[in-house]
């Protein structure tokens, strides 16, 4: 039998019974042997130097110890890895841009610099389709050809206004996307100070309705069926652009991150130490201050409040979030938080919440599944929705 460069003996020991071995050479072995990969790998790694029984021939010794330096070497670099990560945290890659007439900052981790930059294009895309202040965007031609014709509309565009009917329904028209007559009679931000009369609002009230958008997805058209209608989707667009930059980001494997958009934040996974995401709530009246912590992941906290545009006149303050009922802005709360997963969705609520007031409208977010609030109502009352409450991750702060 050709046994190549091995002698019998040495067959014999590294057969486990058989002909060379009829009991088993490894149970003839001497003591030693039974600490033989022990004793070979501490030598290896330079551990032990006194002389010790080796039993095997010298290349199974080598190549034993080639593996076992491997290992050694490995694990040296693991463990040295695993403390480099606990000392050095990974550093957020953050950029801030002035778009969708707010400030936007994007900061995420394990993150490069074309991701950052896809988060900001789809922000400015979804804008660019639907800032009706623009003739060519999509709601703004929409607005222009109004009881003429019906205008081409993107995917984007359609799948917001069908979101933003959805929204007008489930909260009984508080949710208005038809108020742009409405919204440029007051111009609030726009031209200082000014105060309708009753007859121009019921005016521009009459232009309302969303029972007169017409969406066909066949021809992927969209109309308004009335001559100087106006669809507004500031309640909305801002929450369905930053929907589409968490995509992006977590299409390309972004597992932490946070996109502030000015009142919308939206929170991708945990930090990387594991926990939650801490986001305050804004004090609706010392902007210095926050008047409420929530601590999360993966969902959006979107507020709308009485202070991000208005005037005062004679004690009171003009705000630019109406009550579709009424043509004035709406009273019953200051400020209206919404946490849910969808940001499309947490900021059309905001606003519809913030209409409705805090019975009707935390009667809303309690019907809702998956939805949650923080409201703080004219006299600095904080409200906390059940499940936010029974979960304990919000801390209110004192007025
Ligand atoms: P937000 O900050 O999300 O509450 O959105 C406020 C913006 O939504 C306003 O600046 C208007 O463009 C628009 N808006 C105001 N009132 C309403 C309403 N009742 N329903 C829908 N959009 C509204
Ligand atoms: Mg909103």
């Amino acid at each position: 039998m050709h046994k190549g460069r091995w002698p019998d003996r040495e067959l014999a020991r590294f057969s486990l019974g058989g002909p060379h071995d009829p009991g088993g050479a490894l149970t003839a072995r001497r003591p030693g042997h039974l600490f033989w990969p022990v004793t070979s790998l501490l030598r290896t790694c330079g551990l032990l130097f006194k002389s010790w029984p080796d039993y095997p021939s010298w290349p199974v010794t080598v190549a034993f110890r080639i593996v076992a330096l491997g290992l050694a070497v490995s694990a040296l670099v693991f463990s040295s890895g695993l403390c480099a990560g606990c000392l050095r945290r990974p550093a957020p890659l953050e950029r801030t841009e002035f778009m969708m007439d707010t400030v936007v900052t994007v900061k995420a981790f394990g993150a490069s610099q074309e991701a950052l930059s896809e988060a900001f294009d789809v922000m400015r895309r979804v804008d660019a389709l639907m800032n009706r202040y623009s003739e060519d965007s999509d709601i703004g031609l929409l607005n222009l050809h109004a009881g003429r014709e019906p205008v081409r509309l993107s995917d984007d565009t359609m799948e917001c206004l069908e979101e933003a009917i959805r929204y007008a329904k489930i909260s009984d028209g508080a949710f208005d996307p038809t108020l742009g007559p409405l919204i440029d009679l007051w111009g609030i931000g726009k031209r200082a100070d000014f105060i309708p009369s009753r007859e121009e609002i019921e005016r521009a009230l009459k232009l309302r309705g969303i029972d007169k958008i017409v969406l066909d997805p066949k021809t992927e058209t969209g109309f308004l069926k009335v001559e100087g209608m106006k669809v507004d989707l500031g309640g909305i667009a801002k929450g369905f652009a930053v929907d589409r930059a968490a995509l992006a980001l977590k299409r390309r494997g972004i597992r932490s991150a946070i996109i502030d958009a000015g009142g919308n934040v939206y929170v991708i996974g945990k930090k990387p130490d594991g926990s939650e995401w801490r986001v305050g709530i804004r004090h609706p009246r010392k902007s210095d201050r926050m008047i409420a912590v929530v601590e999360v992941s993966d969902t959006a906290v979107v507020t709308s409040g009485d202070y991000q545009r208005y005037f005062e006149k004679n004690g009171v303050r003009y705000h630019h979030i109406f009550d579709p009922a009424t043509g004035e802005p709406a009273r019953k709360l200051i400020s209206c938080t919404i946490i849910c997963p969808s940001s499309t969705r947490a900021d059309a609520l905001s606003t519809a919440v913030f209409v409705l007031g805090p019975d009707l409208g935390m009667d809303l977010v309690e019907r809702l599944p998956d939805v949650e609030a923080v409201l703080v109502t004219p006299r600095g009352e904080v409200l906390v929705s059940s499940g936010l409450k029974a979960a304990g991750n919000v801390r209110v702060l004192p007025w």
